[in-house]
């Protein structure tokens, strides 16, 4: 029986994103299962498993037909063990052993990386990195997501928490992080920092026109911010051009190490399109050595959600190969 299928799978907080896949990453079926985070998520194992295995018979593919699953998860992850850690946001402490347990109940091989990571391999792969072999992927949502890859592969580091380019210390004495520390990039860069920052702010500019959606929705989203900006507010557009400066930098830094072909941002704020990459390419540009410069191109992500699907079905193909 030839094994010519992968199966991605990418556990978030309250979802877990599962995929089927031919060999050549054509995608044969995706759904979700919600995540099950009661003591401490331990029946997320058993939920993944009994969830792929009747969709599996559904499609009459045999278990055997697979050639192994590979598992995006959020948190500090040991990709030589396939354990977590600790993920915060799902409840798993002290190294749970989900690559062991997902490989016990399926008896296929299992590879477990960062859920950022992945999204970044899965890019490289299907989306906007067309098989870059230097690529720096970023994800802006709620935080700031980071994946490096380098020759082909996921840069993961000696315990698993390399291309945390969310936790790049930009402000010393800066806002209180989720990491414990100050100043990380995703207090200001982030869609919870941009929205902070402008809350913050607006009350020294009384005639921005963020005060319209603050009084009617009693919040703002980053979508008000790029709307407003695009209106002309000087205010929105200060603060984009500050995301975009300390944002450029970090990612010049960055660069300077791995000297990238292609610089991916994807999440939700890479929506705002060029809105954000043409300031953004103009920090980076004023900041970086010419010669890294030139040889990058900024790309907006394409794959939206299924990027950490995709890419964990392609960690299966590159760790089998
Ligand atoms: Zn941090």
């Amino acid at each position: 029986m030839s094994k010519k299928f992968l199966v991605g799978i990418d556990i978030g907080g309250t979802s877990i994103k599962m995929a089927v896949f031919e060999d050549d990453g054509t995608i044969i079926d995706k759904w979700e299962i919600p995540t099950n985070k009661d003591n401490q998520g331990v029946s997320i194992p058993g939920d993944i498993w009994t969830s792929l295995e009747n969709k599996l018979k559904e499609h009459s593919i045999d278990p055997k037909e697979v050639q192994g699953m590979g598992v995006g998860a959020p948190g500090f992850i040991d990709s030589d063990t396939g354990s977590i850690y600790e993920a915060v946001n799902i409840g798993w402490k002290k190294n749970f052993d989900l690559g062991k347990q997902l490989q016990a109940l399926s008896g296929l091989p299992v590879f477990v990386d960062n859920d950022a990571n992945l999204a970044a391999l899965g890019e490289n792969w299907k989306g906007a990195g067309n098989l870059a072999e230097n690529l720096i992927a970023i994800t802006i949502g709620t935080g700031v997501g980071g994946g490096i890859i380098t020759n082909g592969q996921v840069v993961n580091g000696s315990n698993g928490t390399a291309g945390e380019i969310g936790h790049i210390m930009v402000e010393a004495d800066g806002y209180a992080c989720n990491c414990g520390r100050k100043g990380c990039l995703e207090t200001v860069t982030s869609a919870t920092g941009m929205v902070r920052q402008a809350k913050e702010k607006l009350k020294d500019n009384p005639n921005s026109l963020l005060k319209t959606p603050l009084e009617k929705n009693g919040d703002l989203t980053t979508k008000d911010i790029f709307d407003a900006a695009k209106e002309g507010d000087a205010f929105s557009i200060s603060i984009i051009e500050r995301v975009a400066d300390v944002l450029g930098l970090a990612i010049a830094n960055v660069a300077t190490i791995v000297n990238p072909s292609k610089i991916v941002i994807g999440g939700g704020v890479s929506k705002a399109g060029d809105q954000l990459l043409i300031p953004l390419r103009k920090a980076f540009d004023s900041f970086c050595l010419p010669r890294i410069s030139e040889a990058c191109e900024f790309r907006i992500a394409q794959l939206g959600n299924d990027a950490g699907v995709v890419g964990a079905a392609y960690l299966v193909k590159q760790k089998l190969s």
